[in-house]
């Protein structure tokens, strides 16, 4: 058995976000340090990623796993839209940061999730942001700089 089967093979998936860590809730969901007021709804684990890796950020995250694709037949459905509805309504979150890529994809997907939730009676208090200026269009989060991805954080904009 090589080195990556045995690192894949003790790897799971959170049951809370989405992460990929060593236990399930992951270290993020577990750490008591940690924010859980404010959810940080992200495209995959790699932008997840960035955001660790700039250190700026300390709340909890969604991994969405993608974003919603008509061309790829990725609907609401298939990108499990309900589960972070679910995850909301079963917290008390106070804030959620969509921090999906400024391409059309992500944007969509970022206005989809925001119609949703601006639909439901519960969630009315929430406050809904976004990341701000400094992100090229068309750019991904993962190829950000430390720099360019804090500004954005911090100058995010409520919906
Ligand atoms: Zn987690």
């Amino acid at each position: 058995m090589d080195i990556l089967t045995r690192a894949s093979e003790g790897i799971k998936t959170c049951v809370s976000c989405g992460n990929l860590d060593e236990c399930s809730p992951c270290a993020y969901c577990m750490d008591p340090k940690r924010d859980k007021e404010v959810l940080c709804v992200v495209e995959d684990i790699a932008d997840l990623w960035a955001l660790e890796g700039a250190g700026c950020y300390k709340g909890v995250y969604y991994v969405l796993g993608g974003t919603l694709s008509a061309l790829d037949g990725r609907g609401p459905e298939e990108l499990g839209i309900d589960k972070v509805l679910d995850r909301l309504l079963s917290s008390n979150f106070k804030e959620v940061i969509l921090a999906l890529n400024p391409t059309l994809e992500g944007q969509t997907t970022s206005h989809y999730l925001t119609d949703r939730i601006r639909s439901l009676p519960e969630l009315e208090k929430i406050k809904l942001s976004h990341l701000a200026c400094g992100i090229p269009l068309g750019g991904e989060l993962d190829y950000l700089d430390r720099g360019t991805l804090m500004a954005a954080l911090e100058e995010r904009k409520t919906f």
